[in-house]
């Protein structure tokens, strides 16, 4: 950890104190003493590397508890390594304190972003604090491994595959209804996935053992799956009739006058950090739904209630 001091701390007594003990003991982490960090090499393997950042007031509702905004920092980086069948071990940190960011709210970020460090088994590596006269914001570079040459790739989905979506798709933009007081949320569930999604660092084994493309659903559905589209050269269709839902989206679907346009709009809504993918068609995908197939051509055709949107002309039309 280095760079610009904050005036009113004490920089090095503060990293030592909230970050240190979240290196884990890293020997290339130099206990936050020098510089740089060293990541050795693994043989076999190839080093993945993505970064995410989180502004309060665009990622996370302003006034969101620092622990938590710490949580969703991780926790969406590594729905990126997740995507890419990576198995995080280290990442790196910058922060932000924008005044009035006292110590015991910094104290809190580092008890959230240490909890789940630990819980995801990824030690910090490095990073730099700096002061801020605007919003918090924090961005966490994270680091996996994944065997070489077999990380996931956007590119890869080919024509005859079939669409898979981890889990269920829908309450994430839920949840943030329900954070605004939009939507009924009685137990909290949809909130709780909202503020503290779960990176499907489970579905590891299964991606690399038959995806052919992959994305995780942070923009929502449609768009990660028009990614892969792009990326990958193909057509691809999406049934949202086949859309996985929780009971919870199930009972907001019910609710909603047009049951095709209330899909549409939970596939559409960002922040589930499932993971979208392409397999061959004898593939079956534990942990996924079949949501729609790979054809030649381009963009992603959404299908609802026997009508198709064509998500590049837009508009519904009727089948
Ligand atoms: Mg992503």
């Amino acid at each position: 950890m280095s760079g610009p001091e904050d005036p009113g701390a004490d920089e090095f007594g503060e990293i030592a104190r909230l970050f240190r003990p979240l290196t884990g003991g890293q020997a290339g982490a130099f206990d936050l003493l020098d510089d740089a960090a060293v990541v050795p090499q693994r043989p076999g393997f190839d080093l993945v590397i993505t970064k995410d950042a989180v502004v309060e007031g665009v990622h996370v509702p302003v006034g969101e508890a620092p622990g938590l905004i710490a949580q969703k920092l991780v926790r969406v980086n590594l729905s990126d390594l997740a995507a890419k069948a990576a198995e995080p071990f280290g990442c790196f940190l910058a922060v932000a304190w924008p005044q009035g960011f006292g110590p015991a709210a910094r104290g809190a970020f580092a008890a959230g972003l240490g909890e789940d460090l630990r819980r995801f088994g990824v030690d910090l590596l490095g990073g730099d604090t700096v002061a801020t006269s605007g919003p918090f914001w924090a961005s966490l570079t994270a680091l996996g491994w994944v065997a070489e040459g077999r990380m996931v790739r956007r590119a890869g989905a080919r024509p005859g595959d079939v669409l898979w979506v981890s889990g269920t798709i829908g309450d994430g933009a839920l949840g943030l209804a329900a954070v605004r007081g939009e939507v009924d949320d009685p137990e909290g569930d949809l909130a709780e996935r909202y503020r503290r999604p779960t990176p499907r660092l489970d579905l590891r084994d299964t991606l690399r053992g038959s995806a052919t493309a992959a994305a995780d659903v942070s923009d929502g559905l449609v768009a990660d799956a028009r990614h892969i589209a792009e990326a990958s050269g193909v057509r691809l269709t999406l049934d949202l009739d086949r859309l996985p839902l929780s009971a919870a989206a199930r009972r907001w679907v019910d609710l909603q006058a047009d049951p095709a346009a209330a899909r549409l709009k939970l596939a559409t809504g960002g922040d589930d950090y499932e993971i979208v993918c392409t397999a061959p068609s004898d593939a079956a995908l534990e942990g996924f739904t079949a949501i729609g197939e790979a054809a030649a051509g381009e963009r992603v055709e959404v299908r609802a209630g026997g009508r198709i949107l064509d998500a590049g002309a837009g508009g519904w039309r009727h089948i």
